[in-house]
């Protein structure tokens, strides 16, 4: 079983022999189930499922997601009966298996509107993290073979990974999962513009790469002189189509690109960051205006680093990432590093404001398990990140779009999704009544609203809407909105269109 022991060394922890036999279990369940299937590529279809499993190792995860990710196509694609998986591997293992199956059901139709209600609807369907880190890392792995599917698909395929599955890796801080995801969708969506910039990345790199190593060794010298040792440097190339975004805004001129490639120096503490700050700042010359303290101010999604660039003084400019082990590690793997191993959440590590956000999820975030209040309520006296972002905020136009980039993304904190018995989603506040879904709909229909059933029950007006449920209204041509509606609506559009109808009743 030689993926399995790959699966294994790739554990963040050494596993204990339950885990160990849970594992295995599920290796030789899943190799048995789709025995008979094979992927696209000719290989066997249970390779995908070892590759999945590896991938979730990698960033971390402990052996019941990785269980789950073995036995992710188990229902689907092996009609495996839920009972099965139920009685073999319990319930919690079976929520998480289904939960990926159910996400499997969704299909993009390509409208952007349509993208974004579906980004915030897989979040809000997906009940438990792991379920959407399971279907990530199922993606990545069918983006890896992408090569073997059929033309016509590659590019439906591509397209869903750059517009919702990159991007929810992006919001979640999974860079290492997010990065990839968009390399390998990239040269599908974009042939062309993919082409281009790997052209000019290369003979940018040749030239930059020589720069960064001794710029690298310099700053090594210079810390360990100012009496900073404890230091480990790295560097990274960004990523094809992060540089293609970039390129965009820089109207193709790459030489105003200055993090193609960026030093890391990575540190015990935060403290040290700053230190190492100042040293820099002492020897080289920094661009006015390029230094990012991320770490007092850290990026929605939970980044934290602060980023410098300088004139090396060898007539080249280079950015530098300060940052210390741990948020290195929550850079890349994001809201994974704060389950640990464990699969607990552990919410005393959450120190970061901006990571609050994570807090949201609470009441999805563990299965079987309800946290107490206190825990879950985010504290209203904190400014919140997307608040201090916008202070933040100069002049440059391009930073702004990002930054409405990440409101649109941002999570459905204070959303409710409401489906039509067709399937639609309404995107709705918390709270709404069926007054404003009817609104949100069409005028007509609020303003001829006469009922309303709430997964086929009638309901009164007044009820206030749950995420998931299904609405169906009930209209009539001699219904009409009463003053009292506009206490029971919660949205400004309802609200609007109500006061017109009761002002049109006054005057006839
Ligand atoms: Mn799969």
């Amino acid at each position: 079983m030689a993926s399995f022991d790959e699966i294994i060394k790739l554990l963040k922890e050494p596993p204990s022999i339950k885990d160990l036999a849970l594992i295995s279990k599920a290796y030789k369940f899943a190799e048995e189930a789709h025995k008979d299937q094979k992927r696209f590529s000719g290989e066997p279809y249970f390779l995908h499922l070892t590759e999945t499993a590896k991938i979730l190792a990698e960033i971390g995860k402990g052996p019941i997601t990785i269980s789950a990710g073995l036995l992710h196509d188990s229902i689907e694609d092996a009609n495996v009966l839920p009972e099965t998986i139920k009685k073999e591997f319990g319930e919690e293992i079976l929520f998480l298996v289904e939960g990926v199956t159910k996400l499997g059901k969704l299909r993009y139709r390509g409208v952007e509107r349509y993208v974004e209600s579906l980004r915030k609807l897989f979040v809000a369907m997906s009940q438990d993290l792991r379920v959407l880190i399971i279907k990530l890392s199922d993606r990545l792995h069918n983006m890896r073979t992408l090569q073997y599917v059929r033309k016509e698909k590659q590019k439906r395929i591509a397209q869903e990974t750059l517009e919702i599955y990159a991007p929810l890796a992006y919001r979640l801080g999974i860079r290492k999962l997010n990065r990839e995801l968009e390399d390998l969708a990239f040269p599908y969506v974009y042939p062309e513009e993919y082409e281009k910039v790997k052209e000019l990345l290369k003979k940018k790199h040749r030239e930059t790469i020589g720069h960064l190593e001794k710029l690298r060794k310099s700053i090594i010298k210079g810390l360990t002189k100012a009496g900073i040792r404890d230091i480990r440097t790295d560097y990274r190339v960004k990523g094809l189509y992060s540089l293609y975004q970039k390129l965009l805004r820089k109207n193709w001129d790459i030489d105003s690109v200055y993090d193609l490639l960026a030093v890391r120096v990575i540190v015990p503490t935060m403290e040290d960051c700053y230190r190492v700050l100042g040293t820099i700042h002492s020897i080289w010359r920094p661009l006015p205006g390029r230094i990012k303290d991320y770490i007092a101010f850290p990026k929605p999604n939970g980044y934290r680093s602060i980023h410098t660039t300088i004139f090396t003084g060898d007539g080249s400019i280079m950015e530098i990432q300060i940052r210390s082990e741990e948020m290195h590690k929550e850079a890349e793997y994001g809201v994974v590093s704060h389950f640990g191993y464990k699969e607990k959440l552990d919410l005393k590590k959450i120190t970061n404001d901006s990571m609050s956000w994570i807090k949201q999820f609470l009441p999805l975030l563990s299965f079987g398990e309800r946290l107490n209040k206190e825990n879950s309520t985010i504290v209203s006296g904190d400014v919140p990140s997307w608040l201090r972002e916008l202070a933040k905020i100069e002049s440059g136009k391009s930073q702004h779009e990002e930054f409405i980039k990440e409101i649109k993304a941002d999570f459905f904190k204070t959303r409710i999704f409401i489906f039509t018995p067709k399937g639609d989603v309404v995107d709705l506040p918390s709270d709404s009544s069926p007054i404003d879904f009817a609104y949100a709909i069409h005028s007509d229909i609020g303003n001829h609203l006469s009922g309303a059933k709430v997964n086929s029950k009638l309901v009164s007006l007044d009820t206030k809407l749950k995420n998931g449920d299904i609405v169906e209204i009930v209209t009539k041509d001699s219904a009409k909105p009463t003053a009292k509606w506009l206490d029971l609506a919660k949205t400004t559009m309802a609200k609007k269109h109500i006061k017109t109808a009761l002002g049109d009743k006054i005057k006839n």
